[in-house]
């Protein structure tokens, strides 16, 4: 990054800073600067003058405030800020962050697992679609990818009356290791019934892969074979989960507020 640098008598030399704050080296051989600089780059140019010749550590405090100001924060480049939490929400479960650093964790325990043999993970539709392209951009190995479609009708909040509404091809299960991705883990009535209906479409093996597990609510025996985060029994959305289609696109996972479910709705499929 090359600056100039007002000295005194007018004269000007540019300033390299190179790497990281705490480095620079001066390049004397720059033209001098024949035209006083501006009354605004004086200013912003006095600290840059005083600081060619202090000792290293003034130097070192300085550059680290140049690049504070200058390198890591430059004009015109909109710096990343914390999403709004939408106001439906209650309270923010998993952060974007946490989310990252669970689905790094799993994805790694998938691959020590299938590391050598080839296998398909099948995306149960639609809650768990963002958590498995996630998750499977995590896995180095090689993969192919399904979907099976699952919606359970009920009205509000609970699980109701499961329909599958398609599967993959038949040449997509048989004969293939299957890794059942879902969103998360209620009763276990949807798992339960997908791991079956694999089984008996000639699947291999069938394993089991959550983002969430609330086993409070569990109406079954399932067990997931991998979980990223274990939820109290509270309703969720974002990151996939919805309430009546909505909230999908929403980059954490949030607890819904009360008054948003318990309002009449009319029954929507999940
Ligand atoms: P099951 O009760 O069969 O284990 O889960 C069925 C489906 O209910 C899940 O795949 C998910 O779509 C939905 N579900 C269960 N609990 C929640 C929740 O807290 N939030 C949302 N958005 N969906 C849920
Ligand atoms: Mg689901």
């Amino acid at each position: 990054v090359g600056r100039w640098a007002s000295l005194r008598n007018g004269e000007a030399r540019k300033v390299l800073w190179a790497g990281c704050a705490g480095r620079r080296r001066t390049m004397r051989s720059s033209a001098r600067a024949s035209v006083r600089p501006r009354a605004g780059a004086v200013c912003a140019s006095a600290s840059f003058a005083s600081i060619l010749f202090a000792p290293s550590f003034a130097l070192d405090c300085a550059a680290a405030a140049f690049a504070r100001r200058e390198l890591c924060a430059p004009r015109g480049i909109p710096q990343a800020s914390p999403p709004p939490v939408h106001e439906d929400v209650e309270t923010i479960l998993f952060t974007e962050a946490q989310i990252g650093a669970g689905i790094d964790r799993v994805a790694r325990e998938v691959t020590a697992a299938y590391r050598g043999t080839g296998f398909t993970v099948v995306s149960v539709l639609k809650g768990s679609c963002v958590f498995a392209s996630d998750l499977i951009r995590r896995i180095p190995i090689p993969l192919e990818l399904a979907f099976v479609s699952a919606s359970s009708y009920g009205s509000g909040v609970e699980s109701g009356t499961l329909e599958v509404n398609f599967f993959p091809a038949e040449s997509e299960i048989r004969g293939r290791d299957l890794l059942l991705v879902d969103d998360i883990l209620d009763t276990g009535r949807t798992l339960a019934r997908l791991v079956d209906e694999m089984k008996r479409r000639g699947a291999r093996s069938v394993r089991t892969c959550v983002f969430l597990d609330k086993p409070a609510r569990r109406a079954t025996s399932f067990v997931a074979d991998y979980r990223v985060f274990e939820v109290e029994d509270l309703f969720v959305v974002g990151y996939g989960l919805d309430f009546a289609g909505h909230y999908r696109n929403l980059p954490y996972v949030g607890a819904l507020k009360r008054e948003c479910y318990e309002r009449p709705r009319s029954p929507a499929g999940r």
